[in-house]
C-alpha cells in the first residue's frame, strides 16, 4: 500500500504517496494512542460524493477528546482535506483513513501534548467483506475475545490501539475458516463485529445492541433511518448469543461492510441462509443513499466537484 502514485494529506500539505513515511519512533507505534476514521465517497450521477462527512468528522473530534489528543486542525480543514485527496488522486469512489497520531519527539508513555500528526489518505476500496458476500451472505463465528468494557477502553472512540481486539477476533474466525467475528461484551451479551455493528431481524422487528457496548456506527445510524422509513420497528436491548442464532435475518453494518447479511454463524443456518428479504430491502436503499439515487438524503452528501 505504501508503493503507489498519489498524494496523502500529511499535516496539511499533499505529499507524495511514497514520501508520507514516519519514523520508527513513532509514539503511537510503540503504544498505539490515536484515532482514526473510516470513510467512503460513492460514484454518484454528479461526481464523487462524501457520505456523511461532516458525521465522520465529528466523531474523529470525540473520538480525540476522549483519549485526550489535541488535533491541530479544525473541522473545516479536515474535511476539506477529503475532498482534496480525492481530487489529487483523481478518484471516483474511494475509502479514506484520516487518523490522528502521536510522533516520534518522545517515547516514554506521557506523548508531548503538540506532537501531534494528522493524516487522511483515500484509495479505491471495493466491497470489504466480499462482493459475494454483499449479495449470498458471510459466515460468522462468535468470537472467543471478548468485546472492550467502556471503563478499559474507550467504546465511544475510534482509537488505534482498540483494534488489536478487533485484529485478533478477525483473524481467528479467518483461521478457522469463517469470514468474520461477532464479538460478545464483558457480561456475554452480542457487542459487534471486529469493525461492524450488528443487527438481527426477528418477526418483522429490528434488534441492534445498544451503544454502551458498541462503535456508534454512522452506518448503523442510517440504517436505524432507512428501517423507520419502511416501517420496520428498531429496538435497542441486550442479545444473546442464541437469539442470533433463532433469528430470521442477521446482518452486519460499517463503511467498509456496508451492509452485509450473515448466513451461518457457529455452523447455524440464520434464517433461510441468504440474504434475508428485509435486508435486501435495507441494502438496496442503502446503496441508493449513498450512491445519490434518494434526494431525500442528499444532505448526507458531500460532492467533491
Ligand atoms: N464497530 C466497529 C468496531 C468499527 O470499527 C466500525 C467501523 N468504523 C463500526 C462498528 C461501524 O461504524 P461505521 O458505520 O461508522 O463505519
Amino acid at each position: 500500500l505504501s508503493d503507489r502514485d498519489g498524494k496523502i494529506w500529511y499535516n496539511g500539505e499533499l505529499v507524495e504517496w511514497r514520501n508520507a513515511q514516519t519514523h520508527v519512533l513513532t509514539h503511537t507505534l510503540h503504544y498505539g494512542m490515536g484515532v482514526f476514521e473510516g470513510v467512503r465517497a460513492y460514484d454518484t450521477p454528479k461526481g464523487p460524493a462524501i457520505f456523511r462527512l461532516g458525521d465522520h468528522t465529528d466523531r474523529l473530534f470525540n473520538s480525540a477528546k476522549i483519549v485526550g489528543i489535541q488535533l491541530p486542525f479544525t473541522k473545516e480543514q479536515i474535511n476539506q482535506a477529503h475532498i482534496d485527496v480525492v481530487k489529487a488522486n483523481g478518484l471516483k469512489s474511494c475509502y479514506f483513513r484520516p487518523m490522528a497520531f502521536y510522533g516520534s519527539f518522545k517515547l516514554g508513555i506521557a506523548p508531548k501534548p503538540d506532537d501531534v500528526q494528522v493524516i487522511v489518505a483515500a484509495w479505491a476500496w471495493g466491497a470489504y467483506l466480499g462482493e459475494e458476500g454483499l449479495r449470498k451472505g458471510i459466515r460468522c463465528k462468535i468470537s472467543s475475545f471478548t468485546r472492550h468494557h467502556p471503563n478499559i477502553t474507550m467504546i465511544k472512540a475510534k482509537a488505534n490501539g482498540n483494534y488489536m481486539n478487533s485484529i485478533m477476533a478477525n483473524t481467528e474466525a479467518h483461521q478457522g475458516g469463517y469470514d468474520e467475528a461477532i464479538l460478545l461484551d464483558a457480561t456475554g451479551y452480542v457487542a459487534e463485529g471486529s469493525g461492524e455493528n450488528i443487527f438481527v431481524i426477528k418477526d418483522g422487528k429490528l434488534f441492534t445492541p445498544a451503544l454502551d457496548v458498541a462503535l456508534d456506527g454512522i452506518t448503523r445510524r442510517t440504517v436505524i433511518e432507512i428501517a423507520k422509513e419502511i416501517g420496520v420497528e428498531v429496538i435497542e436491548k441486550r442479545i444473546t448469543r442464541d437469539e442470533l442464532y433463532i433469528a430470521d435475518e442477521v446482518f452486519f453494518t460499517g463503511t467498509a461492510a456496508e451492509v452485509t447479511p450473515i448466513r451461518e454463524i457457529d455452523n447455524r443456518q440464520i434464517g433461510i441462509g441468504e440474504r434475508g428479504p428485509i435486508t435486501t430491502e435495507i441494502q438496496k436503499r442503502f446503496f441508493d443513499i449513498v450512491e445519490g439515487r434518494n434526494p431525500a438524503y442528499e444532505h448526507y452528501l458531500t460532492y467533491v466537484g
